[in-house]
């Protein structure tokens, strides 16, 4: 078994998105791979954008809230055949009737608590996981979505929850030990506390998912892939001189 993560700019565009599947199809020759996503780029800070607005009593979250809708739908019509969106594009809209209603709750009361804050801004990996998983089906790869929460269990440090491996580890043994499909995707980032609710790893905390399912499956590999091709001197978004370390 082999774990390939991939970040929010790796699958920010159906474009990225067809490149990775390539890079899947390949790697899941002769072993299962899991697949952990990250929400598709910039839509996290959407996310949270929606919730601080809605909690201002901001009704400018719901232009936000459209534009994460455009973003999905959009994805969904360039990646799946029209005869196989509408069930797809079914689910992905229910989805966001529940975050379209969380986010109201936020505006009602005139507050995001971090619990709340962690429900809402998992939608972007569990939209993000679920449509690439559709897609992979569409194009014949033998894959399943699988929800983080029902794997990565957590304490209630909302916002940045820490992991409990006992409990983690069992659930991802019995889970990868017997799944039978060749290819998994999960979204990464979001966990949930063992009385149910959601919660998440913290910003970032994609790599973090990967890195947790690598070990608890005792995973021959873990490959992180980014839009950076090998270790920099800094951060190239803001050091425009960075270069790679040979
Ligand atoms: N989507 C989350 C974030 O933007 C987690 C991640 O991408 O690793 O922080
Ligand atoms: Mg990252």
């Amino acid at each position: 078994m082999k774990v390939l993560k991939f970040g929010g700019s790796s699958v920010a565009s159906p474009d990225r998105i067809r490149k990775v599947k390539e890079i899947v199809s390949k790697a899941s020759q002769g072993q299962k791979v899991v697949v952990v996503v990250s929400a598709f780029g910039g839509v996290t800070d959407l996310l949270v954008k929606a919730s601080l607005l809605a909690a201002a009593q901001d009704e400018e979250y719901k232009e936000i809230l459209l534009q994460i809708e455009e973003r999905h739908l959009g994805a969904i019509e360039s990646l799946i055949d029209i005869s196989k969106q509408s069930a797809v594009i079914s689910t992905v809209k229910r989805e966001l009737n529940v975050l379209e209603a969380l986010l109201e709750g936020a505006y009602l009361i005139g507050e995001s608590t971090p619990k709340l804050l962690d429900k809402i801004v998992g939608y972007g990996e569990l939209l993000s996981s679920y449509i690439i998983s559709e897609y992979f089906i569409n194009e014949n790869i033998d894959s399943v979505h699988k929800d983080s929460r029902q794997l990565i269990k957590t304490d209630t440090c909302f916002g940045k929850s820490h992991v409990d491996f006992k409990a983690t580890n069992t659930l991802c043994e019995n889970y990868f030990g017997t799944v039978s499909y060749s290819v998994i995707v999960t979204p990464g980032f979001i966990a949930s506390s063992i009385d149910g609710n959601s919660t998440t790893l913290g910003r970032g905390g994609s790599d973090y998912t990967a890195a947790i399912y690598a070990a608890a499956s005792g995973a021959k590999k873990l490959e992180i892939w980014t839009d950076v091709s090998g270790m920099f001197t800094a951060n190239p978004k803001i050091v425009k001189q960075a270069f790679t370390i040979p």
